[in-house]
């Protein structure tokens, strides 16, 4: 076995440390700078390393951000719960390769409740817009916060949050904010449950139920090749779902990505010129999952 060594990033914990590190980073690098951002709540798995990993290869400087952002939980939510694990967070983080870790406390990112507020309208209406209202509000303002901050020229989003991918990146495109959103693909444990700092809540029961949803996502592109339309499909993802007595089922839905909307009724999906984004929410106990696929047009033909 070979020893990697790998050096400790530098822990920021404020605002202006934050940018005095930017500053000499951008002083030293010149016109070769190049910063990554990889915005996370932490307790990190190998699903934000792999964004790490990526903005580490394609950037001078990764920067990750932990924060648990109280805008983007609902008042009944696991905001006061979250798990929280700073030391491992650290040790993944430097394995990965990011150089410098942002840790705010609430009061330095929010030191008075922010009056500004950025609200996405239409691609929010579904998916987890509509079970957690206000969420995307939230995301918006901490990763516009984020952005102006750091001032990445790129930022590293999972497809495991096929919507928030799409919100921020309508946010970019509508403020003109001068970052690259970099989707990437999502990581998955050996038995299919896709990496979330949340599966620590499932009880064992719940966790061996919850490889449903992944296992319900593999099929999709077969029903779509096979002629289902969005209704056939729901139903196909629904029935397999709640075939598991403890899943209840938030949403299971079928919508063109990125713009979410809804593809035309009783059309044969493999027939939709553009990609589709099966996605489905999943309460296991007091732990909500989501999880996804993407089609794309080629696939399905
Ligand atoms: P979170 O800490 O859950 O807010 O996630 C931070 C970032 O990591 C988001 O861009 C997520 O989409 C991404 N992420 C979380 N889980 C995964 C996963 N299993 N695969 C890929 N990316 C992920």
């Amino acid at each position: 076995m070979t020893t990697v060594l790998t050096s400790a990033p530098a822990v920021v914990r404020t605002v202006r440390e934050l940018r005095e590190r930017l500053r000499d980073y951008r002083a030293k690098a010149g016109a070769d700078a190049t910063v990554g951002l990889v915005p996370t709540m932490g307790f990190l798995h190998e699903g934000h390393a792999s964004l790490i990993r990526r903005s580490a290869a394609e950037n001078g400087l990764t920067v990750l951000s932990i924060f648990v952002n109280p805008l983007q939980f609902g008042p009944n939510e696991d905001f006061e719960r979250y798990p929280r694990d700073e030391a491992r967070d650290l040790a993944i983080a430097a394995d990965a390769g990011a150089q410098l870790v942002f840790m705010p406390e609430v009061r330095d990112m929010y030191p008075t409740p922010p009056s500004t507020k950025i609200i996405v309208g239409g691609i929010t209406e579904r998916l987890c817009g509509a079970s957690r209202p206000g969420h995307f509000d939230g995301v918006g303002v901490v990763v516009t916060k984020l952005f102006n901050l750091v001032q990445p020229g790129r930022a590293y989003f999972g497809l495991k949050d096929a919507q928030q991918v799409a919100v921020v990146s309508t946010i970019v495109a509508d403020l003109n904010q001068p970052v690259e959103i970099v989707p990437c693909p999502i990581v998955r444990e050996a038995d299919g449950l896709a990496m979330s700092s949340r599966n620590v809540y499932l009880k064992p029961e719940e966790r061996e139920q919850a490889l449903i949803l992944s296992r319900t996502l593999r099929q999709v592109p077969a029903w779509v090749r096979e002629g289902a339309t969005p209704e056939s499909l729901k139903a196909n993802m629904t029935a397999s779902i709640a075939g598991m007595p403890l899943a209840e089922i938030d949403y299971a839905e079928v919508l063109t990505y990125p713009d979410l909307q809804p593809p035309a009724e009783g059309e044969a999906l493999r027939h939709v010129p553009v990609p589709l984004l099966a996605a489905v929410a999943v309460k296991f106990g007091q732990t909500r999952l989501i999880d996804n696929v993407l089609l794309n047009p080629n696939e399905v033909n």
